[in-house]
């Protein structure tokens, strides 16, 4: 359960290589020096399942230093380390095992493990240091024999079973050094996985905003549509997904990862061995990172042993039966599959060799191919896929002794109905020797396609010798008849007409933000509204492999990596050029057009893209820095295709293109309607509706929406207006004022966001935080921010309040107040942005403590609060002692761990208890003195121990029976809450100072304005 400083994670991007021409005797190691050291030591091999040029190799070296109780440095030690090794390493790669590590020990066979026993090895960091480690490392491992295959990662272990660790890798000499300061599993794979698989941190600190980028597990986006691990996250989530308890087993995106406190995603609340959340709950990996390492280990790793016949290219002599048969490493559980396609077709599957009769046709091409469909990886090109491998073989006929016309294969569309809309394709087969089997490009296999649309469509036929033969049929939608149908209006006339009324927010000026929402009236309940080209549904795509384009650069080259869409892609070098492609649609018509690429050492780039001869006005965008190794990217443009044959061509800007994978286009476009009262996320521009009731009226309407500048509202004041209601001090003129629950959306909503009341006064519902809006009447703008006001219950005021200062400043020992962050006894004038805080002051006059926090504005009262969800841990530079009052304006997290607070010398006293729904601590785990103290919430004393948490923003009192003696000084890492302010005093408050100072804490925190509540 260590989280903070004992465990510094420093995760180091890239490093240069190193020159080994110092001399030894300023302390840095010359060659000379490496070379005695490697001949000192021992290379143990310890688990070796190949040759290192083809595995990912584990290199495990020791290290000791003074402070080591029984440090490996001495002769008979190797066998303690061995044996370290295997009930670490070795254990975490052994499927069954109950140290396993997901989903490591699925892939065993990918991986050596070695102990380097280096008995004479220096003191750590005093003799040796991680570059001299690199060194030992490259000599001992590089180079490798073939691109892309091969890993090398060495891990320095101390025999010590606590602490962090630091990493470094370069994924393009595919070599890495772990330090770790303890030899516990989870540290050792939190490590190793920032080196092979290239996976980034994913807690927060306070360094956040430095330059992060998006790894293989965390993400900029949350959008659902746009994140990458989308497949793992079910559409009843939320997202942003909130950290709550809900969705503590759920995939989502949460926010926080890579450093980065806000603004950052990642797709576990709690528990990846990455550091998600809270850092060290858990040894687990999350989903995502899961997926990266069943990917990942065939990128570094080729599973095929061998293959029978070795020789590829075969010629035979008549027709003979041959064995073909292929030798792989494969993973436990054995979840491969293996496919055999003879000219393309599936002739046997879940075998490793087969018989195949050969030689009646002149040339066969036969395929084994392998994809391991674990269940750690939920297919969706680019971001993941089922790793596959293939063993291609040809084989040629001297003489071919079937004698057979040639196979061709015609197609014939004709309408299925008089509207031609849809079509059936029918093949015309001659020629060959029957039976003939049929392969469509839409993956069905009869020999009609039924009820086709617009669309680009393939048959390949196969003959009962493997003769194959491939045709193609465009059904455009120049060639259908255009029809208009006419509509039946019912001329009926009815009493009781459908009015409808319409609720408009504007789209801010080059975004789609804004919102309609209609309430129909009239005729007869249930409503059903229907949108005309709401939006657009799109055939499935076809994919353009850059092989295949058109390219301008004398000094691209064709590479090939398992984990691409083929394995192949192109290199552009760093150099401009242009790749074009030939692009087919059924229909003119919007289309998206994805662009799969990824980049070395790329600092986000553009390229503009000409569609048909003509420059497409706005640019596409290539992400910051997503290696090649780290996985493939998408880019996508909006761009009119004219139906039949488009030239997409994708050029330098003065600017390299990324290394591309392939184009990724609909053959087809539709309209199609929307339903539902609500739309958000709209762009400017008209919308058309059919409203129907329930007896099938039907009235039509049109609604623009308009686009406006953005405004911001600051001068409003809230006052009580009659029992039960607020309202707007002084409303301006043509102006509205809209109502809600939560402050102004940071996000981009996924649901319709419904006011609780419009107008300039507003019935209040219940005590609380509400938010104001003002909407202007003319424009349908309305207020980018909100304005936070609390209001409170007439019934629970208490005229006396007293400032804590008033108490005597003398008895405050800390005070914590998120409204004055820089603690000068002050309101803040102007707050922080949303996100990390580096220094909270205290505000009591001796001290100077400080934390670190994530400051959450306009959240209680129109102020902000101190947020310490995925918050490290701050420790501050001196003790808080004898304190007796704990006085809270605070809200418990669901996630927070039981029996925490925020500090941990405070989780003795007021720790969260293990159930919140029936009780604020539990009696067995709190002090005698909070037992025999007095805990008041919201103003009332209750009894801790069966009184439930409220989960809600509340104010709580806890005096200690006799003052506390344990220090704080360092926060709690696993509590997960919000404050608001905090203070500590040094006695038992005298009832009156009590009542007083809640009273002060609610009319700041929680009424603005106090109204009668029925
Ligand atoms: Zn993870």
């Amino acid at each position: 359960m260590m989280k903070g400083l004992f465990s510094t994670i420093i995760f180091i991007v890239g490093f240069v290589s190193l020159a080994y021409t110092q001399s030894s005797e300023d302390g840095k190691w010359n060659d000379e020096a490496i070379d005695k050291l490697i001949a000192e030591s021992e290379l143990i091999p310890i688990q070796i399942t190949g040759d290192k040029d083809n595995r990912i190799n584990i290199v495990i070296m020791n290290q000791w230093t003074a402070a080591d109780e029984a440090p490996y440095n001495s002769p008979d030690m190797r066998g303690e380390f061995v044996k370290d090794i295997e009930e670490s390493m070795v254990a975490a790669l052994t499927y069954g095992d109950e140290r396993a590590q997901t989903a490591y020990a699925s892939y065993k066979e990918f991986f050596n493990v070695y102990g380097l026993w280096a008995p004479s090895v220096p003191e750590w960091k005093k003799g040796i240091d991680r570059e001299t480690v690199d060194a030992i490392r490259d000599k001992l491992f590089l180079p490798w024999k073939n691109e892309h295959r091969g890993w090398v990662t060495f891990l320095v272990m101390p025999n010590r079973d606590k602490g962090g660790g630091g990493a470094a890798r370069n994924l393009e000499e595919r070599v890495g050094t772990a330090v770790i300061a303890g030899n516990g599993i989870g540290k050792m794979l939190h490590e190793i996985s920032h080196t092979c698989m290239s996976l980034g941190d994913e807690y927060t600190t306070a360094a956040t905003g430095t330059g992060a980028f998006p790894t293989y597990a965390a993400d900029l986006n949350y959008e659902r549509e746009k994140i990458k691990w989308r497949k793992w996250i079910d559409p009843e989530t939320p997202l942003p997904t909130p950290y709550e308890e809900e969705y503590i087993d759920k995939v989502g995106a949460f926010e926080g990862n890579q450093y980065h406190l806000v603004d950052y995603y990642r797709s576990t609340a709690q528990g990846c061995i990455m550091g998600a959340g809270v850092f060290d709950n858990t040894e687990e990996m999350c989903p995502v990172c899961n997926q990266r390492v069943s990917m990942r280990v065939y990128d570094l790793v080729d599973p095929v042993n061998g293959f029978s016949p070795s020789e590829t290219s075969i010629e035979i002599e008549g027709v003979q039966k041959m064995h073909f048969s292929v030798d792989h490493i494969v993973p436990e559980p054995n979840t491969q599959v293996a496919r055999w396609f003879l000219n393309g077709k599936l002739i046997a599957e879940g075998v490793d060799g087969i018989d195949v009769e050969l030689g009646k046709i002149a040339r066969y091409e036969l395929v084994c191919s392998i994809s391991d469909e674990t269940e750690y990886i939920r297919p969706d090109p680019p971001f993941s896929r089922f790793p596959k491998f293939e063993v291609r073989w040809e084989i040629s006929s001297k003489s071919a002794p079937t004698k057979a016309s040639p196979l061709v294969v015609k197609l014939s569309k004709t309408p299925v109905s008089g509207e031609k809309t849809v079509w059936n394709i029918t093949s015309d087969i001659s020629g060959g020797v029957p039976p003939y089997s049929y392969q469509w490009s839409d993956g069905t296999t009869g020999p009609t396609l039924k009820d086709s649309g617009l669309g680009i469509y393939e048959l390949t036929v196969t003959d009962s010798e493997y003769r194959t033969a491939t045709s193609g049929i465009d059904i455009y939608a120049g060639g259908l008849a255009s029809k208009t149908k006419k509509s039946k209006s019912k001329k009926r006339k009815k009493k009781n007409e459908i009015s409808v009324g319409c609720n408009i927010k504007a789209s801010d000026i080059g975004k789609a933000n804004g919102m309609l929402a209609i309430s129909p009236s009239g005729g007869k309940a249930p409503y059903t509204v229907l949108w005309k080209k709401g939006k657009y549904q799109y055939g499935s795509p076809w994919v353009y492999e850059s092989e295949n384009a058109t390219i301008t650069d004398a000094e691209y080259t064709v590479k090939h990596l398992f984990s691409a869409s083929n394995n192949t892609y192109v290199d552009l070098k760093g150099n401009e050029g242009s790749v074009s492609w030939e692009v087919k649609v059924a229909n003119s018509g919007i289309y998206p057009v994805d662009i799969i690429y990824a980049g070395i050492f790329m600092k986000g780039s553009s390229a503009k893209l000409m569609v048909n001869g003509v420059e497409e006005k706005e640019s596409v965008h290539f992400n910051q820095t997503r290696p090649l190794y780290t996985g493939w990217d998408v880019a996508t443009a909006k761009v009119f295709l004219k139906e039949g044959i488009n030239t997409v061509k994708l050029f330098s800007n003065g600017e390299s293109l990324p290394n591309l994978d392939y184009l990724r286009v609909p053959t087809r476009v539709e309209a199609i309607s929307v339903s539902g009262n609500e739309r958000i996320g709209l762009a400017p521009g008209t919308y058309e509706y059919v409203v129907m009731d329930s007896e099938s009226n039907t009235v039509e309407g049109v609604v623009v929406l308009p686009e406006t500048y953005p405004f911001k509202i600051s001068d409003i004041s809230v006052e009580n207006t009659s029992e039960g209601t607020v309202g707007i001090a002084s409303p301006v003129n043509g102006y509205t004022y809209k109502w809600y629950a939560k402050d102004a959306p940071q996000v981009k909503l996924e649901h319709y966001e419904k006011p609780l009341g419009v107008g300039n006064t507003f019935r209040v519902p219940h005590k609380g935080t509400f938010y104001v809006a003002a909407y202007n009447e003319a424009t349908n703008a309305e207020s980018s921010n909100r304005i936070g006001f609390a209001v409170g219950d007439i019934a629970d005021r208490r005229e006396v309040r007293i400032t804590p200062e008033e108490l005597g400043e003398d008895a405050i020992k800390l005070w914590f107040d998120s409204s004055d962050i820089d603690g000068n006894g002050k309101p803040d004038e102007e707050n922080p942005d949303r996100g990390p805080v580096k220094s909270w002051e205290d505000k009591s006059i001796r001290n100077g403590y400080e934390l670190f926090m994530k400051y959450e504005p306009n959240a209680l009262n129109g102020k902000g609060v101190a947020a310490f969800d995925h918050v490290w841990v701050s420790i501050m530079k001196e003790e808080v002692k004898e304190y007796q009052t704990i006085v809270l304006v605070y809200k418990e997290g669901s996630v927070s761990f039981p029996g925490t607070s925020l500090f941990r010398g405070l989780n003795a006293f007021i720790g969260r208890s293990s159930d919140v729904k029936k009780s604020l601590f539990d009696l067995d785990a709190v002090d005698d003195r909070t037992k025999k103290g007095q805990v008041f919430l919201n103003g009332k004393k209750v009894d801790p121990f069966t009184t439930p948490n409220p989960m809600e923003f509340c104010i709580l009192t806890v005096e200690l029976a006799s003052p506390s003696d344990v220090p704080l000084a360092r926060t709690e890492g696993l509590w997960e809450g919000a404050i608001a302010e905090m203070i500590l005093i040094d006695r038992k408050l005298l009832d009156w100072e009590r009542k007083g100072l809640e009273e002060y804490l609610r009319r700041k925190w929680f009424a603005m304005v106090d109204i009668k509540f029925e």
